[in-house]
């Protein structure tokens, strides 16, 4: 049973880390064409971005490993298979509702994690990151990387999901990771500028808070930042874009 659930804890590491190598490398291709020079001078930071973020796969790896098999092997949690089980308004309002549970987790133990005691130990390093690059996406200290690791595994047990929309979650949750720190925009304005970027993180929204700190703490959604007045808006990339334009050009 034991080696059952250390094989099961080491497979979700594997699909996880790859995961990661894949769509974060490919993100990080897309920025070497898309903006040259970008994320020039920042290798010795890259490679260490990659090392905390396959040693967080690993931490999010053991708690989904757990309730994978758990899963399998004694029906815990509450995703189904069947696409009868619920009907099928429900698969788009439970992937809501994990957005939603996902991001207040999220802002709130975030928001802690910004306080001088709980940064210095567990946040520091993913702010090392100066600026972010496409790599940064799980470039977390393993106590941050637990913070995340458990919220999906927990959120299984509470809020019925079919295995469709729980890999919904799982691809949004991994390409808003990444494309957050990537250092531009691959979303259409609409959803950064105007009324529905006034509800949505993408890019410029993270970015501000890899600048200013004390602000834009949220994950998905700006609402908990603008109800609790911790939201100071969008950034802009220009400036960078403009020295990245002049460093690929030498
Ligand atoms: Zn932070
Ligand atoms: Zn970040």
């Amino acid at each position: 049973m034991i080696l059952a659930i250390l094989l099961s804890a080491l497979a979700m590491t594997l699909i996880v880390g790859v995961r990661y190598l894949i769509v974060s490398g490919a993100f990080a291709a897309a920025t070497r064409m898309k903006h040259p020079g970008l994320y020039r001078g920042l290798d010795p930071q890259m490679r260490s971005e990659i090392v905390w973020s396959l040693a967080s796969a690993a931490i999010y790896g053991i708690p989904a490993g757990v309730v994978a098999w758990g899963w399998h092997n004694h029906g815990w949690t509450r995703i189904y298979t069947d696409g009868d089980a619920m009907p099928l308004w429900y698969a788009p309002l439970s992937v809501l509702l994990y957005l939603l549970a996902h991001d207040t987790w999220f802002y709130w133990t975030h928001r802690w994690m910004h306080r001088p005691k709980p940064f210095k130990l567990a946040h520091a390093l993913h702010h090392a990151s100066r600026p972010p690059t496409a790599w940064a996406a799980m470039a977390f200290h393993p106590i941050e990387a637990l913070t995340g690791a458990v919220v999906i595994p927990l959120l299984v047990f509470a809020i019925p999901i079919s295995t469709t929309s729980l890999g919904f979650v799982l691809a949004i949750m991994t390409i808003m990771g990444v494309t957050n720190h990537m250092g531009w925009e691959i979303f259409p304005r609409f959803m950064w500028k105007g009324p529905l970027g006034k509800w949505l993180i993408t890019a410029s929204h993270h970015q501000r808070h890899h600048e200013l700190y004390g602000c834009n703490y949220g994950l998905y959604f700006r609402h908990w930042d603008r109800l609790c007045g911790t939201d100071r808006g969008i950034g802009d990339f220009a400036r960078d874009h403009a020295r990245a334009a002049k460093r690929a050009a030498r």
